[in-house]
């Protein structure tokens, strides 16, 4: 028998129309559920005189139904000190499981779930793990600690019929790389998540130190998926040629357990689109962007049970397309780009974390891209980057500190002071790498 080239042939492969379709159903019928059971999207929508039954389709409810952030999920709590942030629809007799978001951007979260959401996530997660290469009597790598995706990713392991290892603890040091190095010699995952930043940059300086070719590390053919934030060209090519691996870039969230990811095209991020409503929005209006622009991610969850969101803007700023990918996919597929809350003004320029990383990697010496944008000031004229360089091969720090000046002058211009630091004293101990430092 030819094994199956998707894991939900019907889902990922529908035409785009009869994938709007479903949507638009889904939606109306999720409305009238999360007016009715979720005390905070009743008092949104009440404030700005939107019912359920004023929605009749997809265009009404895009141009209608109000968005909402974090932040307001926060200030609900305050309010009302309920610690799910009146997003629950059930009672919670009918949760089985509740965690707490990574709190990357403010305090932390709770999110939960019913058996039924589990169940969504799991086959969620073994749809993303099927695209990432995992098959049935195949094994995962998994190390992320207490995260609520782990609903998809030991669940979607689970139900399709693969082994899930989960080492909970991910390469903060080197004592935890000589521990990964070991399960890759002895348990030998396919598929391996999570390659992180700082992973990336422990490892390199591990492998230099102790004159150990990567390519003997990793077993053969795994895949190393790649989190925390978007997989540069530069960063995916050089891990290919010196480490011997591909990196598959994995999106989502914990929020409300949903995650997405490239195919090995590596052309954007494919999304389980019968399960979730992926908008991108302009981030102050919240009017959708025509396709291809960037904007910010706003997700409908359709399926999901204890707490569903409706409009609920990501922080990531991201493109989307709807053509086909060349894996035979119809699905929607978006290109991350950023957080939005990295987003820096510079002498009226708005600029990100990523074009800086892209830079960086032009040079041997800072080839890491590892670079982080010092916010010194309210209102700040010259753009201040602390960047991390290799001392072994740079000759003259004062002819680089020129090169990197004029090559960030010529993509952004903006003048820039640059902090040179060793990688040891930049690196982060989180598996998210902070870009942004504040100062003042
Ligand atoms: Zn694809």
């Amino acid at each position: 028998m030819t094994e199956k080239r998707y894991w939900d042939e019907e889902m990922e492969t529908k035409s785009r129309d009869e994938m709007r379709s479903i949507q638009e159903s889904k939606i109306l019928k999720t409305l009238s559920y999360v007016y009715e059971n979720s005390a905070f999207h009743k008092k949104l929508w009440n404030e700005k005189g939107i019912q359920p039954r004023d929605i009749k389709t997809l265009e009404d409810f895009q141009s209608n139904v109000p968005c909402f952030n974090k932040e307001m999920l926060r200030a609900y709590r305050d309010e009302n000190g309920d610690a799910f942030c009146g997003m629950l629809c059930v009672p919670t007799e009918q949760c089985i499981y509740s965690s707490m978001s990574s709190g990357t951007t403010g305090e932390a979260t709770y999110p939960i779930f019913t058996k039924r959401d589990m169940d969504i996530a799991a086959e969620n997660g073994a749809r993303n793990l099927w695209t990432q290469g995992l098959r049935p009597r195949k094994r995962l790598l998994y190390d992320l600690p207490h995260h609520p995706i782990i609903c998809s990713m030991v669940g979607g392991a689970i139900k399709l019929g693969a082994l899930a290892l989960n080492k909970a603890v991910p390469i903060t040091s080197e004592f935890e790389l000589e521990r990964h190095v070991a399960t890759f010699k002895y348990f030998k995952p396919d598929v391996w998540f999570l390659l992180s930043p700082p992973a990336v940059s422990i490892m390199g300086d591990y492998f230099k130190k102790k004159s150990i070719d990567p390519k003997n590390i990793f077993p053969k053919g795994m895949v190393a998926v790649y989190g925390g934030e978007p997989v540069t060209e530069g960063m995916r090519k050089s891990i290919f040629n010196e480490w011997g691996i591909e990196i598959l870039s994995q999106g989502g969230t914990g929020d409300f357990c949903w995650i997405n990811t490239e195919c090995h095209e590596h052309d954007g991020l494919h999304c389980p689109d019968d399960l979730t409503f992926v908008e991108v929005v302009d981030p102050k209006t919240n009017v959708p962007v025509p396709a291809g622009e960037k904007g910010e991610l706003a997700i409908t969850t359709l399926e999901m049970q204890a707490a569903p969101v409706i409009r609920f803007k990501m922080d990531d700023i991201v493109t989307m397309t709807d053509k086909s990918c060349t894996c035979g996919r119809t699905t929607s597929r978006l290109y991350y780009y950023d957080r939005k809350v990295n987003e820096t003004i510079i002498a009226g320029k708005s600029i990100f974390p990523i074009e800086i990383r892209q830079l960086l990697e032009e040079f041997p010496e800072t080839k890491d891209g590892i670079g982080q944008i010092v916010r010194y000031a309210d209102k700040m004229e010259t753009l201040k980057v602390r960047v991390g360089y290799d001392p072994v091969i740079t000759k003259d720090i004062k002819k680089l500190e020129a090169k990197v000046q004029t090559t960030l002058y010529n993509a952004l211009g903006v003048r820039s002071i640059i902090e040179f630091v060793s990688m040891e004293q930049i690196k982060s101990l989180s598996h998210k790498f902070p870009r942004i430092l504040k100062e003042y």
